[in-house]
C-alpha cells in the first residue's frame, strides 16, 4: 500500500477527553474515529490491526478445536426473559421493539442465543463435547463508556461456549481454554497475569481474568509476593488478619457515647484497636424488577466492605447507598447502627438500662464477615441513638450468616502462601468462566446421555475483548511521541519512507525497496507522500510501525537508514543491507 492513497488521518491533536496514551495515539494516528459516546468506526489502519488481532485469536481457537460461528447482533427478548436475564442485566441492555411490537435486546453477550442454537442441534451426548465461538459486535449501553476502545459501547468480542456432558469435561476444556488464551495473548507481546475472578452472583463456579498490566488499567489487582497467586480485588482472599492489640473485655452493657458515630471516633473514645470494632456498612440492595431491601453488612472495624462480595452475598443486582430517610423508616439510627438482636440479651440483663422493646424486633437483613466468626469483647452501635453495646460475644446469636465481604488490603498475608500481598492496576482483556448450567437448565437445553435418559448441558463460556486488545497493546507499548506495535499486531510491519519525493532517484530507490519488502512477504508501506520529511518521520512515530527505512540524502553515497521505532535507533546502511537485515529480523 502506498500512504498517498490511504485514508489516514493522522491528527496534531487530541480529542478534549481523552487522557489515555491509547485513546489518543488511537485517534491520532488515524487508527478509529469517534461517532457517538462508546462508538467508533475503524478506519483503514484500525480495521488492518483488529483484523490481525482476530487472525491471532481465530487461529489459536481453531487450533484446539473450537469452531467460529456467527450469530445474530439482534437477539429475541423472549430468550432473555427465559434465563432471567432481561431483569438483571440492568440499563446495560438495549431493549427495542420491532414494527411489529416483537421485543429484542442488542446483544451484550450471547450465553442465551449460544445455548438456544446447540437445544436446536445437539440432541445426543455423541455429539459432545463442542466448542462454538465468534467473533463479533456487542452492544452494552455502559453507565460510563470512556477511554477510547477500553470501554465502549458497541464493541468486539470473542466469545465461545462449550457444552460438555459433565462437569469433569467442562473443566478439561476450561484448562484448554486458559492454556489456549495464554498463547493468544503471549502472541500479541503482552505482559499479563492470570488472575481469580468474580464468578458473580448468577451461578458459575470458577472463574479466571487475563489482565494486562498497566497503570491505567481499571481493576486492582491483588498479587502474592510469595507465589504465584493473583486475584481480581473483587474476588481476592486473605488469611484471616490477627492482631496483637489488647480486647477491651467488658461485660455486655449498653454504653452511653454521644455524639460519637465512626470507627475513628469510637477508636479513640474507648482506646479500643479498631479489630474490636464492629463496622456496619447499610446499603441497599436492588433486586428483580426493582425490588430493594435495607440489607446491613457487618466487618471489623479496620475493614472496608468489598461491593461485590456483599452484592453476591445478597444476589443483589447491584447495592446503592441508603439515605438516612430510608435506614430510619426500618427503625435504624444512623452511626448507631449494630447486630439487631443483641440489644434484646442486653435488656434481659439484670439491673441493664432499659431498652427500646421494637428496637429489639427490626427486621432488616444482615450479614456478617468471616473476620466476625466467632468474635468476643466487640462493641458495636445499640440501634439507639448515643448507645453503643460493649462486651459482645457474637457467638451468642443464633443463625447468623457468615460470608467473605472484607476487601483484601496491601499488605494482607496471601490464603496460599502466607506471603505479602500488593495490588496492581489491570486491563482485563479476557475471562473465562465455569458456568455449569446455568443456562441450560432455564433455557431447556438437554441431551440424551448413554442411558437415554436427558440433562442439561455443562457449560463453559470465554471471552476475549478483541477490540479492547488494541488499547491495551498501546498503553503497554508507546513512548511520549506515539504508539509502538508490536510486529505480530502492527498496522504494517515497516514504512519506507522516501524523504523527498520529487527527488527522482530517492523516489525510484524507495519504489524497489518497497518492491523488494513485498516480495519478500513483507506487510510493508510506502510513504510516497508529497510531505516534508519531519512530518512523515512525526507520523511514522505517532503511528508506530515497528520498522522504518529512510530513503534520504544520503543515497547520493548508496546509504538509507534502518530505524527501530522501539529504540529509535537508526543505522545507516547500503541499500541492499538494509533491506535483507530488515526481512531477516521480520521473518
Ligand atoms: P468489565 O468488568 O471491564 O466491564 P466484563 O466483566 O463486563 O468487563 P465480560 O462480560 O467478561 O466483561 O466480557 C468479556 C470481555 O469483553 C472482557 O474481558 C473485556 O475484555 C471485554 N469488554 C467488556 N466490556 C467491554 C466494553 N464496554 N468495551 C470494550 N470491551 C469490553
Ligand atoms: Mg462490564
Amino acid at each position: 500500500m502506498r500512504f498517498s492513497k490511504m485514508l489516514i488521518p493522522t491528527l496534531k491533536e487530541a480529542p478534549k477527553d481523552a487522557v489515555l496514551p491509547s485513546h489518543i495515539y488511537l485517534v491520532r494516528g488515524g487508527f478509529i474515529h469517534q461517532v457517538a459516546s462508546g462508538i467508533y468506526d475503524f478506519l483503514p489502519l484500525g480495521k488492518k490491526v483488529l483484523d490481525k488481532v482476530r487472525t491471532i485469536v481465530k487461529e489459536e481457537l481453531d487450533a484446539a478445536g473450537s469452531q467460529e460461528v456467527q450469530l445474530g447482533f439482534v437477539t429475541p427478548a423472549e430468550l432473555w426473559k427465559k434465563s432471567g436475564r432481561y431483569e438483571k442485566y440492568g440499563a446495560e441492555l438495549l431493549r427495542f421493539e420491532d414494527r411489529k411490537g416483537n421485543e429484542f435486546v442488542l446483544g451484550p453477550t450471547h450465553e442465551e442465543m449460544m445455548v438456544e442454537l446447540a437445544k436446536q442441534f445437539v440432541s445426543s451426548y455423541k455429539q459432545l463435547p463442542l466448542n462454538l465461538y465468534q467473533i463479533n459486535l456487542k452492544f452494552r449501553d455502559e453507565a460510563r463508556p470512556r477511554f477510547g476502545l477500553m470501554r465502549g459501547r458497541e464493541f468486539i468480542m470473542k466469545d465461545g461456549y462449550s457444552f460438555h456432558a459433565d462437569r469433569e469435561d467442562m473443566i478439561r476444556e476450561f484448562n484448554l481454554m486458559e492454556a489456549t488464551y495464554r498463547k493468544i495473548f503471549t502472541r500479541m507481546g503482552l505482559d499479563f497475569r492470570v488472575v481469580e475472578a468474580d464468578s458473580g452472583a448468577i451461578g458459575g463456579e470458577g472463574s479466571k481474568e487475563f489482565m494486562v498490566l498497566a497503570d491505567s488499567g481499571e481493576d486492582t489487582i491483588v498479587v502474592c509476593e510469595g507465589c504465584e497467586y493473583a486475584a481480581n480485588i473483587e474476588a481476592a482472599k486473605r488469611k484471616r488478619p490477627e492482631t496483637e492489640a489488647e480486647a477491651p473485655e467488658a461485660d455486655l452493657n449498653k454504653f452511653h457515647t454521644p455524639g460519637i458515630t465512626t470507627i475513628e471516633d469510637l477508636s479513640r473514645f474507648f482506646y479500643v484497636d479498631p479489630h474490636y470494632l464492629v463496622k456496619t456498612v447499610a446499603k441497599k440492595a436492588i433486586y428483580d424488577e426493582g425490588r430493594s431491601e435495607i440489607v446491613l453488612f457487618f466487618l471489623r472495624g479496620n475493614d472496608e466492605l468489598q461491593e461485590v462480595k456483599a452484592a453476591n452475598a445478597v444476589g443483589a443486582n447491584e447495592l446503592v447507598d441508603a439515605s438516612e430517610e430510608e435506614l430510619e423508616a426500618v427503625g435504624l439510627v444512623p452511626g448507631y447502627m449494630g447486630p439487631v438482636d443483641l440489644i434484646r440479651n442486653v435488656g434481659a440483663m439484670e439491673g441493664a438500662p432499659p431498652y427500646h422493646e421494637e428496637r429489639a424486633h427490626l427486621n432488616v437483613r444482615m450479614v456478617f464477615d468471616e473476620g466476625l466468626k466467632d468474635a468476643k469483647n466487640m462493641i458495636c452501635g445499640a440501634n439507639e441513638k448515643d448507645y453503643h453495646i460493649v462486651g459482645a460475644d457474637l457467638s451468642v446469636l443464633k443463625d447468623l450468616e457468615f460470608t467473605d465481604l472484607a476487601q483484601t488490603q496491601e499488605g494482607d498475608a496471601c490464603v496460599k502462601c502466607g506471603g505479602k500481598l500488593s495490588y496492581t492496576k489491570g486491563i482485563e482483556v479476557g475471562h473465562i468462566f465455569q458456568l455449569g448450567t446455568r443456562y441450560s437448565e432455564p433455557l431447556g437445553a438437554t441431551f440424551l446421555d448413554q442411558n437415554g435418559k436427558a440433562r442439561p448441558f455443562v457449560m463453559g463460556t470465554y471471552g476475549i475483548g478483541v477490540s479492547r486488545l488494541l488499547a491495551a497493546v498501546i498503553e503497554q507499548h508507546h513512548d511520549e511521541r506515539g504508539s509502538i506495535w508490536p510486529l505480530s499486531v502492527a498496522p504494517f510491519e515497516a514504512v519506507v519512507i522516501v524523504g523527498n519525493i520529487k527527488d527522482e532517484a530517492q523516489k525510484e530507490t524507495g519504489e524497489t525497496i518497497y518492491r523488494q519488502l513485498l516480495d519478500a512477504g513483507v506487510d510493508v508501506l510506502l510513504d510516497d507522500r508529497a510531505e516534508r520529511f519531519g512530518f512523515k518521520m512525526k507520523d511514522f512515530e505517532l503511528i508506530g510501525f515497528p520498522y522504518a527505512i529512510v530513503v534520504g540524502k544520503r543515497l547520493a553515497d548508496g546509504m538509507v537508514e534502518l530505524v527501530n521505532r522501539q529504540s529509535l535507533e537508526k543505522r545507516e546502511l547500503p541499500v541492499e543491507e538494509a533491506v535483507r537485515q530488515l526481512v531477516e529480523t521480520i521473518r
